[in-house]
């Protein structure tokens, strides 16, 4: 893309309304816009890298044997009186009546929608275990919507489901989806943390959230420090193997992680002093095993080998997608702007025009422009006719990991500049080697 084709309103001064980070740079490097309080337009930019995440989202999930669908935003409020969730949830659901007089909602999750297209059409247990899962916007009209996309009212938000015939089996879903979750933050350059939580109004026994360590997470959590030792990496996983799955969940949740609503200060007191650790984070996602809750209300039952019918055993699972850009910001950025993780940069490289108009330079830019995208990168080139300070400062905003400098000086010695933008070092090569190491980057990145 060429910067001055693109529509990018970058916002000169700090925005009064942003209270943290990451909702003050998103508004400044004009990735989103309010339309109202806690919904947001998604600027080309912003669009940009909540496509990449959802992206991510989407190939983990389908890695994991889970199965992609799409369902309304808007649902009958029917189907929520019969689980007794239509009464429970609130004033954070949204409740509409359509022309005829009849209750909707705008889905603030599916459980109740997923459940009743499961009992229509699965009836054996023959069709298990199966994983359904969307990635959909869904709206909840919360008392204080704010920094930004982090606590949203309408947010994007990955949603799954697991059906599965016996309890057994549910636990395996669980552990599976804890695998995904932790390759999947890996994948965005984000550290998050499978932490014991409390069921809420969804209940359930077993249930973790992952969290973003961050100051202005909104969490209070209780670890131990080891746990922040803990990467997956890019090992083999199969996501069928019982065992497999297990040993990772057992691996990331027996060292004590705790949000303040299951923190226990006996069994805390156990962490070697020296690691136990209080902090602040921010939850990315949440995964449930919640048994017959829903498929005995609504009647979702198969017909098990024996031939007796019982109700399924569910679990869901959820990833705040367009919380995640936030997230993302406060993990990683500095005084100049957002330090995007390759795994989810909106353009793979900024190219900067030391000198437009300059004949030999803007060749060289557009040799440069033309050879990153023949090897399928996307490059952002600013071709603007603006003062090398401000086109620094600019890339420095939008946080691109890598930028090429191109000037008439570096030229005469067959040079560009190549600055990465997380440690700030530059290196002068040829421009051939400079599009050679930026490809190698990337190859390295899935
Ligand atoms: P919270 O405790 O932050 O209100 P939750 O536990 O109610 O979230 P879940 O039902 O677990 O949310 O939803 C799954 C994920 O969706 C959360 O882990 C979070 O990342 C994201 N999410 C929830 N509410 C919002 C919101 N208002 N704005 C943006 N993302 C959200
Ligand atoms: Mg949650």
């Amino acid at each position: 893309m060429r910067l001055s084709r693109y529509f990018l309103p970058v916002l000169k001064e700090n925005p009064s309304e942003a209270q943290i980070v990451s909702h003050r740079l998103m508004l400044r490097a004009g990735m989103i816009k309010q339309a109202s309080a806690g919904i947001y337009s998604w600027l080309p930019l912003g669009f940009k890298v909540l496509r990449k995440i959802e992206n991510i989202v989407h190939e983990e999930q389908q890695r994991a044997g889970h199965i992609p669908m799409l369902m309304p935003t808007l649902q009958s409020a029917d189907l929520w009186r019969e689980s007794g969730r239509y009464d429970d949830y609130g004033e954070e659901m949204l409740r509409i009546k359509d022309r005829h007089g009849r209750d909707m909602l705008y889905g603030p999750t599916n459980e109740e929608l997923i459940t009743d297209i499961f009992r229509s059409h699965v009836g054996s247990y023959k069709d298990l275990p199966l994983t359904l899962y969307h990635i959909q916007w869904k709206f909840r009209d919360e008392i204080r919507p704010r920094f930004g996309v982090m606590r949203g009212r309408e947010f994007f938000m990955k949603d799954g489901y697991n059906f599965d015939l016996t309890k057994e089996d549910a636990l395996h879903a669980y552990n599976r989806h804890l695998v995904s979750y932790l390759r999947t933050y890996e994948r965005m350059g984000l550290q998050a943390i499978p932490m014991r939580a409390d069921g809420g109004p969804i209940g359930g026994d077993y249930t973790h959230e992952f969290l973003v360590l961050a100051e202005t997470g909104e969490s209070e959590v209780f670890y131990d420090s080891a746990v922040t030792d803990l990467t997956f990496g890019d090992r083999a996983i199969d996501y069928d193997s019982v065992d497999q799955c297990a040993a990772v969940l057992e691996e990331f949740t027996s060292k004590y992680a705790r949000t303040d609503e299951t923190h226990d200060e006996a069994l805390f007191a156990e962490v070697p002093e020296a690691r136990q650790r209080t902090a602040r984070g921010i939850e990315v996602g949440q995964i449930f095993y919640f048994g017959t809750k829903y498929s005995e209300a609504m009647g979702a039952k198969v017909q098990g080998p024996d031939g007796k019918t019982v109700p399924v055993h569910m679990g869901s699972h959820g990833i705040g997608v367009s919380r995640l850009l936030g997230a993302i910001i406060e993990a990683s950025h500095d005084d100049k702007g957002i330090i995007w993780p390759e795994g989810v940069t909106p353009f793979h490289a900024g190219i900067v025009n030391l000198k437009q108009g300059d004949e030999e330079a803007d060749a060289a830019c557009e040799a440069l422009y033309a050879s990153l995208k023949a090897l399928g990168l996307d490059p952002l080139y600013d071709d603007r006719n603006e003062r090398a300070g401000g086109k620094f400062a600019t890339m420095d905003l939008l946080g691109l990991p890598w930028r090429i400098t191109v000037g008439p000086r570096g030229l005469k010695n067959g040079v560009v500049e190549l600055t990465s933008r997380r440690t700030g070092e530059s290196e002068e090569m040829p421009p051939e080697a400079a599009v050679e190491k930026i490809a190698q980057i990337y190859a390295g990145i899935a």
